[in-house]
């Protein structure tokens, strides 16, 4: 599966939130998209996942215009983890996850199955009763994962999804999103708040800056001082700091 993003600008209230942005993800790889809060990070994912249309350029899944499907085809082709979770969901978190099948016919056993395994997967085993809104935020984003699993899409995209996670749990997020990933050889595109984290766990990355994609790469030779000053307007000072490794599986 690869995802291209040829020339695409996006107005929104016939403003101009994006300006032919081009990007590239392919098969297995896990890419991050960077920049400052109101770039128009969200604008593009939601564009590429339909949301949104293009007021102009070309976003294709395996060479189809990704506008040009059905929303059924579409959701076979691309699944969505978001920041926001929907705090109103009173469902169950079984419900939450077979909602990952909307697009395909159901087939109660074997969705339920999937459902199982999808979280046993994300380590939440047994969890199908429980009630979504009641799960920690790190649980809740691990359910939509295992949504975005039962999807059985060879495209993840991830707006933003340890933002309401404390460090431990971004963590886990994120080695599980690139396990999975790398398991499963999905196309992953990431939008991360934190550039270190982002460095650490991409394979390329791209940074948004004023509705536009300035640079693309991997992390090393595209986060520079310079790049990184021009676009966040801070100074960009490489130092030894604490680094946070995942400890192993006891929970907290
Ligand atoms: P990011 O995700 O990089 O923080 P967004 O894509 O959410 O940025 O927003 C980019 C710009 O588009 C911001 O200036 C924001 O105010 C504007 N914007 C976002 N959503 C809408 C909308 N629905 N209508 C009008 N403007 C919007
Ligand atoms: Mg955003």
């Amino acid at each position: 599966m690869r995802l291209d993003v040829r020339g695409v600008s996006v107005h929104l209230d016939g403003r101009p939130i994006v300006h032919e942005a081009d990007l590239l993800v392919d098969d297995g790889e896990f890419v991050c998209l960077v920049g400052p809060n109101g770039c128009g990070k969200s604008t593009l994912m939601r564009t590429i996942y339909r949301a949104l249309r293009p007021a102009s350029g070309l976003i294709t899944v395996d060479g189809d215009d990704v506008h040009g499907l059905s929303w059924r085809e579409s959701a076979r082709r691309t699944a969505v983890v978001a920041q926001e979770t929907p705090a109103e969901l009173d469902f169950t978190v079984g419900e939450v996850v077979l909602m990952g099948r909307t697009p395909y016919e159901r087939a109660a056993a074997e969705d339920e199955e999937r459902c199982a395994r999808a979280l046993d997967r994300v380590g939440l085993a047994g969890a199908q009763e429980r009630i979504y809104a009641t799960l920690s935020g790190g649980e809740k984003q691990r359910a939509l994962v295992a949504r975005a699993l039962v999807q059985e899409t060879r495209l993840l995209l991830l707006d933003e999804p340890t933002s309401h996670l404390d460090v431990r749990h971004q963590l886990e997020i994120l080695h599980l999103v690139r396990e999975l990933g790398a398991e499963l050889g999905l196309a992953t595109l990431a939008v991360l708040h934190d550039l270190n984290q982002a460095a650490a766990f991409c394979d390329r990355l791209y940074v948004m800056s004023a509705g536009r994609v300035l640079a693309g790469g991997p992390p090393d030779q595209v986060l520079t001082p310079e790049l990184i000053s021009q676009v966040y307007t801070v100074r960009a000072v490489r130092r030894t700091q604490l680094v946070f490794e995942r400890l192993k599986e006891e929970d907290g």
